[in-house]
């Protein structure tokens, strides 16, 4: 029985590609978009653009009202307490790093942050960093066999030292929920601080920061199906007194003089310099289009499309998969094959994957592998899709065999 995407056609980039004899299989790096979202820019483009909280005139008071109202709907889709608790950035990396400059001043000499092993590097790199900056150790959480978060070791890792934990919610590499209320309550007991990073959470099933009750979370726009450019950091009402003013000029400014300035409370003192205004109302619009879509519909056919995808890799008899991927991405390496020599074949039959370390290069070291394979599906993928990589796939078997 096929599996069709009942929305498959309000992606016109996804026939577009189709056109170009292209199979899009790599959603996890980036999503495509919604025609809501692509109407939203040509509406705020078309209609004058101008800047946001700083002009009297109507176009700016259109821009600001519609930025405002985006913003209000990440705090609704999020369900935080308030809007004033989402602050925009230029994407998770950018979040992060406003984290682990924001956040310095909380930590003394020989304070320890926790990360995982299985971070991407935006996860552990702005924490490695501050690391280094302040004399501060950075504790690794290592793995199950099943490629989670080990809790038995997390508890016996995260102690009175620990003043931060900042873990994926699901792994870009591995496909798998982490075990976040657990790791959230072993940091919390300790009265450290706790950072998730939502970049590939968000995407599938709608996730409450109040429930998850970590103080912040992070996500980037373009993998929710948003526009490029754009991060998001829920900020918890007890943690954002802690976080300092990072970057500094226009907007987050409250009184200057050339000596002396006093700056804005979030989310707006932490917003400087113009924001990307388009992207932030496009979000918006996206977030309106995904609210639209029957979101237990959406689950089962990401579900059964994971189901389909993991068994036909599972079926081929030199298909490793990684870990225990519980949905919509499945990295795998194929035995005595290099991924990059796959990755070639693959592409060449129009099969659009990603292939490396996907920005995880410790935990593919950990693995013993230069690189992997991934697939990744999106609301849109269908059947016929896996069909396609099934097929190119085994072609490329034989010709490497
Ligand atoms: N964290 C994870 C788990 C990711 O997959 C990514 C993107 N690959 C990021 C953070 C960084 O997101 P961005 O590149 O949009 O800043």
């Amino acid at each position: 029985m096929p599996l069709i995407s009942p929305w498959r056609a309000d992606f016109p980039a996804i026939d577009a590609l189709q056109r170009q004899g292209q199979t899009y299989l790599d959603s996890a790096a980036t999503t495509q978009k919604p025609q809501a979202l692509l109407d939203a820019l040509m509406h705020y483009y078309c209609n004058g653009a101008a800047n946001v909280h700083r002009a009297q005139h109507l176009p700016g008071a259109h821009a600001t009202q519609a930025f405002e109202a985006s913003r209000s709907k990440v705090s609704h889709w999020l369900n935080a307490a308030d809007s004033g608790q989402i602050i925009f950035t230029h994407g998770a990396t950018s979040a992060l790093n406003l984290l682990a400059y924001g956040l310095e001043g909380v930590f003394s000499a020989g304070d320890e942050i926790a990360i995982s092993a299985l971070e991407h590097h935006a996860n552990l790199l702005p924490w490695q960093q501050l690391a280094q900056r302040r004399n501060l150790k950075l504790v690794i959480l290592p793995l199950d066999a099943h490629g989670l978060i080990d809790l038995d070791a997390a508890s016996a890792l995260i102690g009175p030292n620990t003043r931060l934990l900042a873990v994926s919610q699901f792994s870009n590499v591995l496909g798998a929920w982490q075990p976040l209320p657990r790791l959230l309550a072993l940091a919390r007991a300790q009265g450290a601080l706790t950072v998730v990073d939502g970049a590939q959470g968000v995407v599938h099933g709608r996730h409450d920061v109040q429930a998850l009750g970590c103080d912040f979370y992070v996500f980037s726009s373009h993998k929710l199906y948003g526009p490029e450019g754009l991060g998001v950091i829920y900020a918890g009402n007890e943690a954002l007194p802690k976080l300092a003013h990072w970057q500094f000029g226009g907007e987050m400014v409250l009184t200057a003089d050339y000596r002396h300035a006093e700056f804005r409370a979030a989310p707006l003192g932490f917003e400087a310099g113009t924001p990307p205004i388009a992207s932030v109302i496009g979000l918006g619009a996206t977030l309106d289009y995904l609210d639209s879509l029957d979101q237990r519909a959406v689950a089962d056919h990401e579900a059964q499309l994971h189901k389909r995808l993991l068994e036909g890799l599972q079926q081929r008899d030199r298909v490793r998969v990684l870990g225990a991927p519980e949905l919509a991405l499945v990295s795998f390496v194929v035995e005595g094959v290099h991924n990059a020599d796959l990755a070639h074949l693959l592409t060449e039959q129009g099969i659009a994957v990603r292939a490396g370390h996907h920005c995880a290069m410790p935990l593919l070291k950990h693995l013993g592998l230069p690189g992997a394979i991934r697939v990744s599906l999106g609301l849109y993928n269908d059947s016929d899709d896996l069909l396609r990589l099934f097929s190119a796939l085994d072609q490329s078997l034989e010709l490497l065999a």
